[in-house]
């Protein structure tokens, strides 16, 4: 039931996924990472050699895609993309780049839209990305906005990218993520924004365990109304 469910947007490298992925399991709740799905189109747009720009081809491709999640006994989330496991590769500094002009697109919103939703009936879930509270889940029981300085959020980007062995700059990453935040806020459809009903988390200030408590008490505050 959407009232039950916990929408957690916010710009690249804030921290949502990690945090979410915690407080999933903390909490029991299940964990979406809306993301992936943008990934995935984007992924398939670059192995059919499409310009990630070209709305018309892209619109064309996206009958053809199937994408699906499935989550293993740890309770990860596994992205198919026609039937392929696509799970790290969709995570590719280039993906990147294409999911975020992608997603600019109407009719690849549209089309994920039901399985954003869907999601959302099926389980209690904690569901991140750059429009849930304010288009996904409109009903959602808590909305949080998760953010950081600019900085801060590259160089945690750039840290776990050096960890997966892939190979960048700072600067690069930072570059790359100025252009993600200025198409995802300032595109058309769904930008980027807090929604009227969010509650503000600023961790720029915070590490990773005190960001974790900050989320936590917003959400135990939240189920202990629930309860009452
Ligand atoms: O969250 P992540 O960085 O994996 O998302 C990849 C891209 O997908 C984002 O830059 C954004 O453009 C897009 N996205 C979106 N709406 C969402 C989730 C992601 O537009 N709900």
């Amino acid at each position: 039931m959407e009232s039950k469910s916990i929408a957690l947007d916010g710009p690249a490298g804030a921290g949502k996924s990690t945090l979410a992925k915690k407080a999933a399991k903390h909490f029991g709740l299940i964990y979406v990472d809306t993301g992936a799905l943008y990934r995935c189109v984007g992924l398939y747009a670059i192995l059919k050699k499409a310009a990630s720009v070209d709305s018309l081809a892209i619109a064309s491709l996206l009958p053809k895609i199937e994408i699906e999640m499935k989550y293993d006994e740890h309770g990860t989330q596994h992205m198919f993309l026609c039937g392929a496991d696509v799970t790290e590769d969709i995570r590719l500094p280039e993906v990147s780049k294409f999911a975020s002009d992608v997603s600019a697109m109407p009719p690849v919103r549209e089309f994920l839209l039901s399985t954003q939703r869907d999601m959302a009936v099926k389980y209690d879930v904690i569901m991140d990305g750059r429009d849930i509270g304010t288009v996904v889940l409109p009903n959602a029981g808590l909305k949080i906005f998760i953010t950081a300085d600019e900085k801060t959020r590259a160089k945690r980007r750039y840290d776990e990218l050096i960890e997966k062995g892939i190979e960048t700059t700072f600067f690069e990453v930072l570059n790359d993520m100025k252009i993600r935040d200025k198409n995802d806020s300032e595109r058309a459809i769904a930008p980027l924004k807090i929604s009227d009903d969010a509650v503000l988390l600023d961790t720029t200030q915070l590490d990773f365990e005190q960001s974790f408590e900050a989320l936590c008490k917003l959400i135990g505050n939240r189920l202990e109304l629930e309860m009452v």
